[in-house]
């Protein structure tokens, strides 16, 4: 089992190196090929042995990885974990290029629920995926990612805005296209979107394109994740909501120990939950439902198979804020540090119903840590996660936990660090759990 700073330190190198789900899939794809886990193409038959991990990508930005475990076990069940890999953003529009007062700016759309403010005055840097032709007339895609910090969206002055710190909102169409340039004075070399990403593919070694045909671009901060507080005691980071959630169940599942653990394991970690997870890769999507009816065969084993089944789905939490603390239920404000917390919702917002709360209290007794509960105050909205969506796809009993954060959907989100880790623990344990309570 890792130590704490160990599994923070890997925590932070996958936030770093995973600004966009394509990347993302790609950092979980290569720590599940070190770790021996064989990739299956969907467009391909499939040979499974027992005692074996393997996994599929679908638009490279959604990934599932699953531990085959014994043939004779497998009708007590699949230990299920599902996260999601997107976070709210700012994309690149399709026709981005804007000329406005001597400067070059791109266009952006906002990608989910993002909290806009904190995106201004950031050092911002751009990733995604581009599609290209080459000489050949072959399509072709590369993920790109600029690292460095490449755009900045300045804030208006409170000198021509007295009323900012009272009033001021933000106008997503005006207001945020980020700046990357001034043009230059002769405008005979006006700076494009397309022209910066065939010099930055080139010099990334992609020399044969011929045209840029298409891309999915987003803006990201480019201030790398950290330890902060004056005991380190937090994690900021971008897109804590959700990679931080991808991170435990992949580090969980990496140790598994699929070569001698009986019992089948599986991951998912779907794209654009942020914006409703209905696309072919996204949690209303067949992607899982697919790949367990491939590994499973028979309707009726698949049935069977899913009622002793438990689906964990693990997405941040809202730690209650000293600051804001009647945006809380009196009785259900957990604190950073003091455990995941377990989501629920009577109108089924969140999965969990009183038993699977209760398998994974019954977990965390067993492994000695602690957890904690949330619902939302009763004159509030309350937020969701591919918890219901795979409950309802699947028809698996499910629960929903995750980990207390501060600015939820903010370019820098706040995390303890400790609550990960002891969710780690725990979702190792459930892999390994032959008898689940039923
Ligand atoms: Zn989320």
């Amino acid at each position: 089992m890792s130590t704490l700073s160990d599994f923070n330190h890997q925590l932070l190198q996958f936030l770093n190196s995973s600004p966009t789900p394509f990347h993302a899939v790609s950092s979980m794809t290569e720590l599940l090929i070190n770790a021996g886990f064989i990739p299956l193409k969907e467009s391909e038959s499939w040979s499974l042995k027992d005692f074996q991990g393997y996994f599929i990508t679908r638009n490279d930005s959604s990934i599932i990885a699953f531990t085959t475990g014994s043939q004779e076990y497998f009708k007590h069940g699949w230990r299920l974990v599902g996260a999601h890999t997107d976070s709210p953003c700012l994309k690149v529009k399709p026709n981005a290029d804007l000329y406005q007062q001597n400067y070059w700016q791109l266009g952006v759309e906002v990608y989910g629920g993002a909290l806009l403010n904190p995106w201004y005055d950031r050092d911002l840097s751009l990733a995604g995926r581009v599609t290209f032709l080459n000489s050949q007339k072959q399509v072709c895609s590369a993920l790109i990612n600029f690292e460095e910090p490449i755009a900045v969206i300045p804030s208006l002055a409170i000198h021509l805005d007295r009323n900012a710190n009272k009033e001021r909102s933000i106008n997503p169409q005006t207001d945020i296209p980020p700046i990357l340039s001034l043009i230059p004075e002769d405008n005979t070399n006006k700076p494009t979107l397309s022209k910066l990403l065939i010099s930055h593919l080139n010099s990334a070694g992609y020399q044969d394109i011929k045209e840029i045909l298409d891309y999915e671009l987003s803006f990201y901060d480019s201030q790398a994740p950290a330890l902060v507080g004056l005991n380190k005691e937090f994690i900021a980071s971008a897109r804590l909501d959700n990679l931080l959630s991808c991170f435990i169940g992949l580090h969980a599942l990496l140790n598994s120990e699929y070569q001698k653990n009986e019992v089948p394991c599986l991951l998912v970690c779907n794209d654009h939950e942020e914006v409703g997870s209905q696309s072919h890769c996204g949690a209303q999507g067949p992607f899982l439902q697919q790949t367990l009816t491939r590994v499973m065969g028979c309707p009726i084993t698949a049935a069977q198979v899913m009622a002793n089944s438990l689906m964990i789905s693990v997405d941040n939490a809202h730690g209650i804020h000293p600051n804001y603390a009647d945006r809380h239920d009196a009785n259900h404000g957990p604190i950073l540090n003091k455990g995941p917390v377990i989501k629920q919702n009577c109108n089924q917002r969140y999965a969990t119903n009183s038993e699977t709360a209760a398998i994974y209290k019954w977990l965390s007794q067993q492994q000695q840590v602690p957890f904690q509960s949330f619902v939302v105050r009763t004159d509030m909205a309350c937020g969701s996660t591919i918890g219901p969506i795979t409950a309802g796809e699947l028809g698996v009993r499910t629960l929903d936990i995750g980990v207390p954060t501060f600015a939820m959907h903010s370019p820098r989100e706040l995390a303890g660090n400790q609550d990960g880790y002891i969710l780690n623990n725990v979702l190792q344990a459930f892999f390994k759990t032959t008898e689940l309570p039923s």
